[in-house]
């Protein structure tokens, strides 16, 4: 009986450091940070995140064999997570600007978005123009490239006021409800906060187009040159269309 249980406990033993070996990359963990709020590029499908960057990121975690892991927080939070070494690399429709680009290094761009305008169906804003009409109060997820330009060009010039919120989608809310009188956030997340809150549109014209890219700590071209060769590989063969076609449609 002795001897049967050794025995067990042996095959136990090896089957658990058999199932360790297969589900550890031999290329290590890559610690990607993101706000997932942020649909269709990050969000929570029940307790995972899902999207059009946690699909890519698994993408490219797997052609550098390692293993994707996904820490979710405060969009503002990202980027010092990445300068102090918490996480790899940030990947959240991240814009590339000047301003981060003196804190963080780049990829090469994988997608483009655009600073939409929602606004009420009744509203009297019809045009990107309209909003430095003066008075106006401009709801805008807090950190993003919707709040610096809110913020530089109508807010400094004393043109409207700009209320800053912690969600897109509590920006979204206090438009339903009155508090602000449009909300200026990236163009795909704006399409699913209209569907999701009936009595809201887009306005047909853009506030500005930019170009999303992952952020690394400055320096880490290693892992950067690496991501990059995975990012263009997965371009040239179609993946990353794919990925952007099954989220946002042709
Ligand atoms: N593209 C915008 C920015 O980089 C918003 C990104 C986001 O909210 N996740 O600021």
């Amino acid at each position: 009986m002795k001897k049967l249980i050794a025995v067990l406990l042996v095959v136990v033993m090896i089957a658990g450091i058999l199932a360790g070996c297969g589900a550890k990359k031999s290329g290590g963990t890559l610690t990607m940070g993101t706000n997932a709020e942020f649909p269709p590029y990050e969000y929570y499908e029940g307790d995972k995140i899902v999207g059009i960057d946690a699909e890519i990121a698994a993408a490219i975690a797997d052609k550098l064999g390692m293993e994707l892991k996904i820490e979710d927080m405060a969009f503002d939070a990202i980027i010092p997570a990445i300068t102090s070494g918490k996480i790899d690399m940030g990947m959240a429709g991240m814009t590339v600007t000047d301003e981060r680009k003196q804190s963080v290094d780049f990829s090469d761009s994988y997608a483009t978005g655009v600073q939409a305008v929602i606004v009420a169906e009744n509203s009297a804003i019809t045009s990107v123009d309209d909003l430095s009409a003066g008075g106006l109060t401009i709801g805008v997820q807090s950190s993003t490239t919707g709040d610096l330009y809110m913020t530089w060009d109508l807010e400094d010039p004393g043109l409207a006021t700009v209320q800053r919120y912690n969600k897109g989608a509590d920006a979204v809310q206090a438009l339903v409800t009155g508090k602000v009188d449009c909300v200026v956030i990236d163009n795909e997340p704006a399409k699913a906060f209209v569907e999701a809150n009936p009595g809201l549109k887009i306005l047909p014209t853009a506030y500005t187009e930019e170009d999303y890219a992952i952020a690394f700590a400055k320096g880490n071209t290693e892992l950067q040159t690496k991501v990059n060769e995975a990012l263009k590989e997965l371009i040239a063969d179609g993946t990353v269309a794919k990925i952007i076609d099954k989220y946002i449609g042709g």
